[in-house]
């Protein structure tokens, strides 16, 4: 297997960023409004002292040393813990056209017409704008090249790039074939073993797993299917990854489009269980009742319009009715999963070209939770407290309160009236550095 490019090197030539670093020892935030994500309740007027990349205190009042603190009145704002993407893709873009034939086209053409460096530059710029529309974290699931994910992660851990904190899979485990389909057998060889990490049998999967803890990943990604392909892991292989997993102290989490994916990566012991579009009510309580958290993955109704366009279908009156029916197919399943009571975080799995950036779209995929009438403290909690919990991270990442990192970010007005509010963001922090404040 050959190394990608220093691709860490070549991005720290290419991109320069300068967070705006304030010079005073502490940062005193206040705003008008809140959002507590432990309690999952609104609140108003709330302080939050900072120093370095840490919050010393939350409330009202705050005591602190005059001449040492820089004080942040950002007034009429909702400030909420910097947002997490739980499942995203940003070494990859999916462009749609009449006759497009699935998603096995879009591997392809990132695999063969671009090098894993030029894949990490893309990602680069599209972590970007996920921290400007307020993600200070994301969980990036692999289709990123040999590692190239990896490299991405370190480069904005080592503050050569601009981006919101990633988790990072590596290529994702998968049984043959991948996702690639509509190749030719020895082509689907080639591209498959670019993107995807094919294992045969139990011993396969153990190196497997090893290959990507010598790699350095945060978690390890396993497809429980491969539609379009049909082929699929064996339980005992899942088993046998979750297992060399946890002896790293890895969590593992499951690609699962059908019913028996999903319930086959219940029984292998999985930690999380990605889209589950087909999901009966005896697997969502065996879900439940081993604790393991959904993450269901579906774009609104402004994006839906958009992907149908871009797929040929001109025809404004059709593209309502046909949007409005898997609208309604997808409305109905959130609710029943938020009503379920099952754990759940929140996802974009948002990787089409748009007339929006790539952090626009995973904001405005938030938006399919409250077109269905999910309740928005819900859904923050889903992208905040739920999903740091996701990264394990439950201590220090997803909610505003002493001895966590200061990841804050404030939106304009207030969230409880108004939740178009949630695409205005004026202010962004991460690990204490602010990265944008338009007051
Ligand atoms: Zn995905």
């Amino acid at each position: 297997m050959k190394y990608p490019l220093d691709i860490i090197r070549l991005l720290s030539v290419c991109i320069f960023f300068f967070p705006l670093v304030l010079h005073s020892q502490n940062i005193l935030l206040k705003s008008d409004h809140y959002f507590d994500s432990e309690k999952g309740v609104f609140g108003s007027d709330i302080e939050v002292l900072i120093r370095n990349k840490q919050i010393l205190a939350v409330g009202k009042n705050l005591e602190y040393e005059t001449g040492k603190t820089t004080i942040i009145d950002l007034g009429n704002v909702t400030l909420l813990p910097g947002l997490i993407d739980s499942h995203t893709h940003i070494l990859i873009e999916e462009d749609l056209h009449p006759g497009y034939t699935g998603f096995g086209e879009t591997v392809v053409k990132n695999v063969i017409a671009k090098s894993d460096t030029q894949r990490a530059l893309e990602g680069a710029f599209r972590a970007k704008s996920y921290l400007h529309e307020g993600f200070t974290a994301i969980r990036d699931l692999g289709n990123s090249g040999l590692y190239a994910d990896v490299d991405l992660r370190n480069a904005i851990d080592n503050n050569l790039i601009e981006g919101p904190r990633l988790f990072v899979s590596g290529p994702g485990i998968a049984a043959t074939g991948g996702q690639v389909n509509g190749t030719s057998f020895h082509s689907n060889k080639i591209i498959t073993n670019k993107d995807y990490q094919v294992i045969t049998g139990e011993q396969e999967a153990i190196n497997a797993v090893r290959d990507h803890i010598l790699m350095r990943v945060d978690v390890i990604k396993v497809y429980a299917d491969n539609i379009p392909n049909r082929t699929t892991l064996s339980i005992n292989e899942l088993k046998t990854i979750v297992n060399e997993a946890k002896r790293h102290d890895k969590k593992v989490t499951a690609h699962a489009i059908t019913n028996q994916a999903v319930w086959n990566a219940v029984k292998a012991g999985v930690n999380s269980i990605e889209h589950a579009y087909v999901i009966s009510d005896t697997t969502l309580a065996l879900v439940k009742k081993n604790k393991i958290t959904l993450i269901p993955t579906y774009s609104n109704k402004e994006l839906s319009h958009e992907l149908f366009k871009k797929s040929g279908i001109i025809d404004s009156i059709r593209r309502n009715r046909i949007v409005n029916r898997s609208a309604d197919r997808q409305q109905k399943q959130l609710l029943r999963l938020y009503k379920s009571g099952v754990k759940l975080a929140y996802g974009s799995d948002f990787y089409s070209k748009t007339s929006f950036s790539r952090g626009e779209n995973a904001k405005k995929s938030i938006y399919a939770w409250l077109e269905a009438g999910v309740p928005i403290e819900k859904v923050l909690q889903y992208a905040t407290i739920n999903a740091a919990e996701q990264l394990t991270r439950r201590k220090i990442l997803g909610v505003l309160k002493k001895g966590f990192l200061a990841d804050i970010i404030a939106v304009e007005g207030d969230l409880s009236k108004d939740e178009n509010a949630l695409e205005k963001v004026v202010f962004v922090m991460k690990d204490g550095k602010i990265f944008k404040n338009k007051q």
